[in-house]
């Protein structure tokens, strides 16, 4: 997979994001990140083919099996994305602040041990059915491609019925599974990214919110006047 798409859409001396990364033998791994770009959003991510395969979920995951979210496929994303948490500089493809709301291991449903095969014609087929391992999102759920709908990438994120559905509100936990940070800190740090931030003072680029996950920080290019939409 050459993440084509990816790489075309980001500027890489700007953002901080991964530019590859590959994956570990083991367990396959899910992560969900709660983005604040143009529309605040979560990203369901999960490994396939040594990458990230991505929908973008407005509402975020839900354990109510009632609930079925609107889960947008977007471009493939590298292995190394599942710990990224940071600030994206305005200008930038997805302009504003990202964290890991979630992440763990999964497998598919009646895998036999065949896994990605199992995944891979589920994705084909547009019907995924797998069992996440996270820390705040457990057991079944189901992705189902939206037949018929003019959006080609819209498919749906269901809990399916067992001992872990719940009526809570799983969006309410905000934090940061790997830093306990949350958006609004990120905010308060480094802006929202949005053209209207106000400028970020100085003494505030070089902090950093955990090792190795933001090198860089803010841009002090002129934002682009591309709005950016993820
Ligand atoms: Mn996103």
């Amino acid at each position: 997979m050459a993440l084509i798409e990816y790489k075309k859409k980001r500027k890489f001396t700007e953002t901080s994001e991964p530019q590859g990364g590959k994956s570990k033998k083991g367990a396959l791994i899910f992560t969900v990140q709660k983005h604040a770009a143009s529309h605040l959003h979560y990203d369901f991510r999960l490994e396939m083919e040594g990458v990230l395969k991505s929908w973008a979920v407005p509402k975020g995951p839900s354990l109510n099996p009632d609930d079925k979210r609107l889960a947008m496929m977007v471009e493939d994303h590298p292995y190394d994305y599942k710990d990224f948490e940071g600030h994206i500089p305005k200008g930038n493809y997805g302009a504003g602040n990202v964290i890991v709301w979630d992440r763990g291991t999964y497998h598919a449903l009646d895998s036999d041990g065949k896994d990605e095969k199992t995944l891979l014609s589920g994705l084909h087929k547009g019907h995924i059915s797998f069992i996440l391992d996270g820390q705040k999102l457990k057991g079944e759920f189901a992705l189902v491609k939206i037949k018929g709908s003019k959006q080609e990438n819209a498919w749906l994120l269901i809990k399916k019925d067992d001992q872990y559905a719940s009526k809570k509100d799983v969006t309410k936990d905000e934090r940061s599974v790997l830093t306990k940070v949350t958006l609004d800190t990120l905010a308060e740090k480094y802006g929202t990214g949005k053209e209207d931030d106000k400028e970020i003072k100085k003494k505030k680029q070089t902090s950093t919110i955990s090792k190795g996950a933001v090198r860089k920080t803010v841009s002090t290019k002129p934002p682009s006047k591309k709005k950016s939409v993820s």
